[in-house]
C-alpha cells in the first residue's frame, strides 16, 4: 500500500518506540470512544439479544488455522504478479475456499505496468448456492507480494497474513450460511507498485474490480473491509485518518466489546491501498491494516514476524463486526 504512507511510515518507524503522532491520535480518540461506547455498547447488546442468535461467530475464528495459511502462501516463496508461485497460491486459495463452501470466480485482465503488460487475476467468491440478490458486503485481502530484484520478498505480513485471515474467516462464515450468503470475497492481485504508487502503478487489481462494479453494480454494496498487514506480532492496527466514520467507531465498539480495543487506534493520516478505489465508487470500505511494521518492503518480512495471536485479535474483531454491525 501508500503513497501519502510511505512518507508517513519512515516518521512512526523511525520512531518506533515513542511514535508520538499515532499516540497522540489514539489518545485524543481513545477519550472520544470512552465517552460515547457505553450506550453504544448497549444498543449492540439489545439489538443482539432481539435478534436470533447467530452463535458467537468471533469465537468460531482461528489465529492458528490463519497462521497455517499464511505458513502455506510463504512456504510458495515470492509470489510476484504472473510468476509460477502466484499462480500456485491462487490455486491454494481457490482450494480452501472450495472446501469452505465457496464457488470462486477468477477475474482475469491485463494491464500496462512500468515493466510492460502484464496480466493479472483477481479471485472472487460467493456462498455456493446463494442467489445474487443477497450479496451486500465485501471482504477484500490483496495476495500478490511486491516485486524486488534485489532481495527476497516473501511477504509473511504484506500479502499473506491478510489472505491467511481471510481464508480463514471465509471458513467461519461458511459455517453460517445466512451470514455467508451476504458476503463476496475478493482477492486482489497486483496491489504493490512496480515503482511508485500513481493513477498507473499500483492498485491494478482494485481498480479494475472497481471500474467493473461502477455504477450499477457497486450499489448492491453497503460496505466492504479490506484486510492488510494484519499479522504483526506486535499489533497496531492503524485505521487510516479520513475512515468511513460508522465503520470505524462501530470497529471500535467491536473490539471494546471482546476486550481488545488496545490494538486498535488511527493512523495520523490518509493510506492509498486497496480500498480507495472501492470507496472512489461509492463502497465505503474500511482498511484493517497495520501500518506500524519495521519490515515493511523488506527482505525480513518473514513469517517468524506473523503471529497467531496477532491473526486471532484482527479475525475475532472483524468477526464481530459482521455479526453484530455490518451484516442482518
Ligand atoms: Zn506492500
Amino acid at each position: 500500500m501508500s503513497t501519502h504512507a510511505e512518507v508517513a511510515f519512515s516518521f512512526v518507524v523511525g520512531r518506533r518506540s515513542a511514535c508520538p503522532a499515532t499516540v497522540r491520535v489514539s489518545e485524543r480518540f481513545s477519550v472520544r470512544f470512552l465517552s460515547g461506547i457505553l450506550p453504544i455498547f448497549l444498543t449492540a447488546c439489545h439489538a443482539h439479544s432481539a435478534r436470533p442468535s447467530q452463535g458467537k461467530l468471533w469465537e468460531e475464528f482461528s489465529g492458528e488455522k490463519a497462521f497455517a495459511h499464511v505458513q502455506h502462501l510463504i512456504d510458495l516463496g515470492p509470489r510476484p504478479p504472473a510468476s509460477d508461485a502466484i499462480e500456485k497460491s491462487r490455486d491454494y486459495i481457490d482450494n480452501q475456499l472450495r472446501l469452505s463452501g465457496w464457488q470462486v470466480a477468477r477475474q482475469s485482465f491485463t494491464d500496462n505496468t512500468p515493466r510492460g503488460k502484464v496480466g493479472f487475476v483477481n479471485l472472487i467468491a460467493r456462498f455456493h448456492g446463494q442467489g445474487n440478490a443477497t450479496v451486500s458486503f465485501l471482504l477484500c485481502s490483496h495476495y500478490d507480494t511486491k516485486t524486488f530484484d534485489t532481495i527476497r520478498f516473501v511477504g509473511a505480513n504484506d500479502g499473506g497474513s491478510s489472505t491467511g485471515l481471510l481464508l480463514e474467516l471465509a471458513r467461519v462464515l461458511g459455517q453460517h450460511p445466512n451470514l455467508a450468503a451476504q458476503i463476496e470475497l475478493v482477492f486482489f492481485d497486483g496491489e504493490e507498485a512496480y515503482e511508485n504508487f500513481s493513477g498507473s502503478d499500483g492498485l491494478y487489481g482494485s481498480r479494475y474490480f472497481a471500474r467493473q462494479l461502477e455504477g450499477k453494480g457497486a450499489k448492491q454494496f453497503r460496505g466492504g473491509i479490506l484486510f492488510d498487514m494484519v499479522g504483526d506480532r506486535s499489533l497496531d492496527i492503524t485505521l487510516p485518518l479520513g475512515s468511513p466514520a460508522q465503520m470505524a467507531h462501530d470497529i471500535f465498539t467491536s473490539a471494546d466489546a471482546l476486550k481488545l480495543r488496545s490494538y486498535f487506534s488511527y493512523f495520523d493520516r490518509e493510506i492509498t491501498d486497496d480500498h480507495t478505489p472501492l470507496n472512489s465508487i461509492g463502497i465505503p470500505t474500511l482498511d484493517i491494516i497495520d501500518f506500524d511494521f519495521a519490515w515493511w518492503h523488506t527482505a525480513g518480512d518473514t513469517i517468524d514476524k506473523v503471529s497467531a495471536e496477532s491473526l486471532q485479535i484482527v479475525g475475532a474483531v472483524a468477526a464481530y463486526y459482521l455479526a453484530e454491525f455490518a451484516l442482518k
